[in-house]
Order: C-alpha cells, then structure tokens, then sequence
C-alpha cells in the first residue's frame, strides 16, 4: 500500500511535502510529482501538508482519479527523486481544483 499523488497536483506542483518524506518517496516531473509506490512505507506524513488534497492513500482515491495510482507506479520509476521543498510555479493557485488536468500532464 501506498500514498499517490493525484491529478489536482498537476500545474500546481507544490513540493514542501518533498520535506516531510522521511524515505525520499517524491519523484519531480515538469508540472506534477509521483510517489515511487515502491519506496513509500505509508507514513502518512505528507497527505496533511499538501494544500491542494492531491495526496491519498491509494485505496481512497475515488474512480475518476484511479489513473493517477498506475501513473505514480509508471513515473515514479522513471522522474528523479526530489529531496527538498522549492517554490510552486507562479500561477500555482490558479491551477488548485481546475477540471481535466489529467490531459496537460507534461512527462
Ligand atoms: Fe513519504 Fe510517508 Fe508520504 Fe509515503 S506516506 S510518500 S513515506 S511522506
């Protein structure tokens, strides 16, 4: 079992929770971050800290949002690892519950 990152992360790719990881779990693509389902040992830490309620446990995330499980699993064996927080992208908040953004995913 593992925590997963899901599609609401996508443009607005905050990553202080990078800093939370005690097992170095987050993998950094263009405009979103994974999981490696492999590495994460379900702490639970980084579900609260992120601000945008993009991260769950894998057994909670509701349909619509199910690709996101095989995309942590896909990409986070492929995207480096993130060891530390950086700032989000500008327009970050403008991005937090928009629709669809499953198609802007950037790998
Ligand atoms: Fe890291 Fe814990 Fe989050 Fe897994 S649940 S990614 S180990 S902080």
């Amino acid at each position: 079992m593992a925590l997963v990152v899901t599609e609401n992360c996508i443009n607005c790719k905050h990553t202080y929770w990078a800093d939370v990881c005690p097992v170095e779990a987050f993998r950094e693509g263009p405009n979103f971050l994974v999981i490696n389902p492999d590495e994460c040992i379900d702490c639970g830490l980084c579900e609260p800290a992120c601000i945008v309620g993009a991260i769950m446990d894998e057994h909670a995330v509701p349909g619509q949002l199910r690709p996101s499980i095989q995309l942590n699993a896909q990409l986070g064996n492929v995207w480096p690892k993130i060891r530390a927080g950086k700032p989000p992208p500008p327009d970050a908040e403008e991005w937090d519950g928009v629709p669809g953004k499953l198609a802007l995913l950037e790998r």
